[in-house]
């Protein structure tokens, strides 16, 4: 079968190949994929900045597609059911993260598209355990947007608690600012994504799915602007999606006292200088969301069902595998918000 293969470390080093298709052993199922999400992760592998990533290894973890196969140990997964994955592959199983199925922060888990062969291939395998079957309303270019869209609800829903008229701030317009941006919606917040000029066609597509107001703050005074809509109070709750300092030190400013602020972004220079004297003198909960765990699927799969958020209204952009070297380049640049490669779109 064709994939594109990270074939060794190092600045790109990736391949569009053929390599011999998996197979349903165990508890595992066979997926023939039908569209993989390009995510940040793939854009750092590819630069060779991601440690994670173990080469040889089929980049792509965020994916769709319908059942082909299964192993003799699959109970509840049918051939042609139509499908997604979290992209936990294994994990110890005995730690305290994974009892708790808080398998993000198991230090011996492995993943699909980092570890273990990934979504950007005609087929993939993953174990039962991680499979979803989809609502018949889902769409699969949807559903292959599940992954970035449960880290949205483990940052917005499990980690920020977000209720009903909670006013939120999310930095960076990116795809997990915009995932970040339709869960708060779909809690009932008001949404304020806050950005730079260059986020002038991703501003359309958060207004679009529902945020309530963006913020180019290379033009306008974010921190006015929170305490206007606030009386002077604060945003209640922050998200920071951009992974840069200084966005983190504005969402410390423009937080409430006793407000949150979640950190998703990774920060490319983690010596820059937080401003840790407003954690301490107005009690800010500063919390971290790590990627997403198994109750932020079912959530995922839920907004989804209920069509409060649509994952599909980001994908602007979407590409042939052949064709994945023009994706990669289109995201690195910074041209498409979210970058698609089609598999097979003739699955429905
Ligand atoms: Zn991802
Ligand atoms: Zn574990």
């Amino acid at each position: 079968m064709k994939a594109v293969v990270k074939t060794e470390s190092g600045y790109d080093h990736m391949e569009y190949m053929d390599i011999p298709e998996p197979e349903a052993t165990g508890d595992l199922v066979k997926i023939k994929i039908a569209y993989s999400g390009i995510c940040g992760t793939d854009l750092h592998a590819f630069k060779g900045t991601y440690a994670s990533t173990k080469p040889p290894v089929v980049l792509g973890h965020e994916f769709s597609g319908i059942v082909v196969d299964v192993g003799p140990d699959v109970k509840n997964v049918k051939v042609g059911d139509r499908v997604t994955s979290e992209t936990t592959f294994k994990t110890c199983g005995v730690c305290p993260m994974c009892l708790s199925k808080d398998y993000n922060l198991c230090g011996n888990r492995q993943g699909l598209g980092t570890q273990i062969n990934g979504s950007m291939a005609e087929y993939l395998v993953s174990r039962e355990e991680s499979v979803h079957v989809l609502p018949d309303n889902v769409s699969l270019l949807s559903a292959s947007l599940t992954e970035p869209l449960a880290c949205g609800v483990h940052s917005v829903i499990e980690k920020g608690q977000v209720q009903p008229g909670d006013i939120c701030v999310v930095f960076g317009a990116g795809a997990i600012g915009q995932m970040v941006s339709q869960v708060a919606k779909s809690q009932g917040a008001t949404v304020i994504v806050a950005g730079l000029t260059q986020d002038a066609e991703r501003f359309k597509l958060a207004l679009a799915a529902g945020a309530d107001r963006c913020v180019d703050q290379m033009q306008e005074d974010l921190k006015a602007i929170v305490m206007e809509m606030t009386n002077n109070v604060g945003a209640d709750k922050c998200f920071e999606c951009s992974g840069a300092v200084p966005a983190l030190n504005k969402a410390l400013e423009i937080v409430r006292r006793k407000g949150t602020v979640v950190q998703m972004g990774v920060f490319a220079n983690s010596h820059e200088s937080i401003w840790t004297d407003l954690i301490l003198h107005r009690e800010i909960v500063y919390v971290g969301s790590r990627s997403q765990k198994p109750s932020s699927w079912k959530k995922a799969i839920e907004l989804m069902r209920d069509g409060t958020v649509v994952p599909e209204k980001i994908a602007t952009y979407l590409t042939p595998l052949e064709n994945w070297r023009e994706g990669f380049d289109k995201m690195i640049a910074g041209e498409v918000t979210k970058g698609i490669i089609v598999l097979d779109d003739s699955l429905k």
